[in-house]
């Protein structure tokens, strides 16, 4: 087989090791004949599989009882409708701050759905380059909540501190770094993460939500869309993605044998830092986002025309360095470093960039 290091930005690498752990496992899930992804979602098997990676979470992360755990499908997007359907609340405006094509998509369900917007930060006005002044945003105490997006996948920022907002709950779309850097789940009212990116395959979007929200969940709302469903019936009210659930498992065990979430965040640190350093110091290629707003795990970058660009990918590919194709709304470069890419990946892309400049 050949050695390929994967940038995509998602669906992404997951780590080797439990990629050959599910091969192993796929057609004989620990004797018993036949595979996991054939099995009952009732069966006692699955029940085990779902309830350890609730639990891995809930250590990983250190999410309290007062918050409950969803497997959920329709991926962040149709979070983007089902959070206000089920957490606004009559006469209250919903706060966003715009850093990116995600959150300005999440804004545009809640107006479908009516909602009164209120737009604490627009970073249009720098292009999304950046998010700045965090520490000044006043933050209404009569909004329902304030969604925000930890981290612009396309645009390559990320918030490297959360707002303070007081009594309004914060909502979060931490679909590309959740599980990359510690964060203190207390301080959120929801999270939500499109599994692809960071801690699974595709198919899969993980709820992570304070149950005294669930109060505001109106009636009228279908059975399918109502988090009160998921909750009680611990996301087994239909079927749920099965396998996606079992990789999750799998990846998250990983994550504590390698040392839980603060390992994994000083390699993270390492990787991003490796690339970026290069990036600034090579006189050739142009990091895009500002250097305080900088996200460790998409790292954008231009080259100097859409010509090399174009070039730099193809080759790339050819040496055996995936995705490094920038989302087709920004173009560029974009190589996706999330917990799954090794750090000798990202040396060999570096290597790979030296070469590429001295070149061209
Ligand atoms: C990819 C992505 C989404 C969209 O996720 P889907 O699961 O495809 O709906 C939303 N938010 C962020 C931050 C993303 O990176």
């Amino acid at each position: 087989m050949k050695e390929v290091f994967n940038f995509n930005a998602g669906p992404a690498a997951l780590p080797a090791a439990v990629m050959r752990q599910a091969q192993a496992e796929f057609v004989d899930y620990k004797g018993c004949g036949y595979g996991i992804i054939e099995e009952s979602h009732r069966a006692p098997q699955f029940d085990e599989i779902i309830q350890a990676a609730e639990a891995n979470l809930r250590t990983l992360m250190g999410i309290s009882e007062e918050y409950d755990v969803l497997f959920l499908q329709g991926g962040a997007s149709l979070q983007f409708a089902m959070i206000p359907m089920n957490i606004a609340l009559p006469g209250h405006k919903i706060g966003f701050c715009n850093t990116g094509e995600w959150s300005s998509k999440a804004m545009k369900e809640a107006s479908i759905l009516g909602a009164e917007i209120e737009l604490l930060y627009d970073g249009a006005a720098n292009g999304f380059s950046r998010i700045e002044g965090i520490e000044a945003w006043e933050v209404p105490q009569n909004l329902a909540y304030l969604h925000i997006c930890a981290n612009n996948t396309i645009y390559g920022t990320q918030y490297k501190q959360f707002p303070k907002t007081g009594q309004v709950p914060l909502v979060c779309d931490m679909s590309s770094d959740i599980m990359s850097r510690q964060v203190d789940v207390n301080k959120f009212g929801l999270i939500f993460a499109g599994a692809q990116k960071n801690i699974g395959p595709a198919g899969l979007t993980l709820v992570i939500i304070r149950k005294d929200l669930l109060q505001r969940v109106p009636e009228g709302l279908p059975t399918m869309l109502r988090y009160t469903t998921h909750c009680k019936s611990k996301s087994l009210f239909n079927t749920p993605p099965t396998f996606a659930i079992y990789m999750l498992r799998l990846i998250s065990d990983w994550l504590i044998e390698l040392g839980g979430i603060e390992a994994m965040q000083k390699i993270n640190d390492k990787k991003a830092a490796l690339l970026y350093d290069y990036v600034d110091g090579s006189g050739y290629y142009r990091g895009t986002a500002d250097k305080a707003s900088r996200s460790n795990m998409n790292v954008c970058f231009r080259l100097p025309n859409e010509e090399l660009e174009k070039q730099f990918v193809k080759e790339a590919k050819e040496a055996g360095l995936i995705g490094l194709k920038g989302h087709r709304a920004v173009g560029g470069c974009r190589a996706s470093i999330y917990n799954a890419v090794p750090q000798k990946g990202v040396e060999r892309l570096v290597e790979f960039m030296q070469q590429f400049a001295a070149k061209n």
